[in-house]
């Protein structure tokens, strides 16, 4: 739930007894898409700010934490990533930093909702700056059934930049789409999803990511936490799994030569990302 008061953008967490607010100029766009309401609104110090049925989703500002964290250590820890699959991230966000990747050969965004993509494209350029890469390649439609119908073992790496899991990102976080996506992987293929915050969803959420990706045959399966200010707590997560190589390998020489610039990833972030806190092990132990 939203609301705007005085000049406020508020998003309520009310099962949590919180929220959180930014200062906003004006309201940029509001529509409804085929999918779900989509708004922009200008911020005072956050830049532009997507929000879609009353979830924030990204700002101009602190996005990179979440993208760069979706991306570049999956990127970093498979062997040979040449074709990486992106479901969801219609921001365009992630697609940019997979392609800074020069190994990665093409790169794919499913995106259930072509109206996030193209109201990115005007508000959001500076993450879209990527999409005429030759690389880059676009599929307007349902991640679901795309993983369902895609050749066995034709993808290294694939990035569930999805919403929550209601609506129609809830099939992403299903026993059966994980099974879909591990014939779809190649061998040393990886898996990497959103998983929302350590502090609210360690002991649902992420523990049932945990056991039915185990349950598809991921037998390697670790979450990365990772600051983002914009979601609820201010602490994030993905989670990351693979088929038969461990998720703690790490091709730390590239990371440490990475022929381009991030701002949040670096060698030691990916190695601090690892450590997951106590209470994440001490309730993921025996998943
Ligand atoms: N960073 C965001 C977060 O964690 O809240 C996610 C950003 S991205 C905009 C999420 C995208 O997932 C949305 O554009 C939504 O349309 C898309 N999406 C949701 N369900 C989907 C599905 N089944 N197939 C493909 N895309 C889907």
């Amino acid at each position: 739930m939203t609301t705007l008061n005085n000049n406020w953008f508020t998003e309520i967490f009310q099962d949590q007894g919180t929220a959180f607010s930014l200062q906003v100029k004006q309201k940029l766009h509001e529509e409804q898409t085929s999918f779900q309401k989509l708004e922009i609104y200008e911020t005072e110090t956050f830049g532009n700010l997507m929000v879609l049925d009353g979830c924030v989703m990204l700002t101009t500002r602190d996005n990179f934490l979440y993208h760069e964290m979706m991306t570049h250590p999956a990127i970093f820890t498979h062997k040979k990533p040449k074709k990486v699959v992106i479901v969801g991230g219609g921001d365009c966000g992630t697609l940019k930093e997979v392609l800074k990747h020069p190994d990665v050969e093409e790169a794919w965004q499913v995106e259930i909702d072509e109206r996030v993509t193209r109201l990115s494209e005007e508000y959001f350029p500076e993450l879209c700056e990527s999409n005429n890469d030759p690389r880059a390649n676009f599929f307007f439609g349902d991640g679901i059934k795309w993983m369902r119908e895609v050749d066995p073992g034709s993808i290294d790496i694939l990035i569930i930049d999805s919403t929550d899991p209601v609506g129609p990102a809830e099939g992403l976080f299903a026993l059966d789409f994980y099974r879909d996506a591990m014939l779809a992987l190649g061998e040393g293929g990886i898996i990497v999803q959103q998983s929302e915050s350590p502090l609210l969803h360690t002991h649902t959420i992420i523990k049932d990511i945990h056991s039915d990706m185990r349950k598809a045959g991921f037998d390697h399966v670790q979450t990365l936490p990772f600051p983002q200010p914009v979601y609820p707590t201010g602490w994030w997560s993905c989670t990351m799994a693979s088929k038969d190589n461990p998720v703690k390998y790490f091709r730390e020489d590239d990371a440490n030569n990475r022929p381009f610039v991030t701002r949040y990833y670096n060698a030691g972030i990916h190695h601090g990302a690892l450590a997951m806190p106590q209470f994440m092990i001490d309730a993921l132990e025996d998943e």
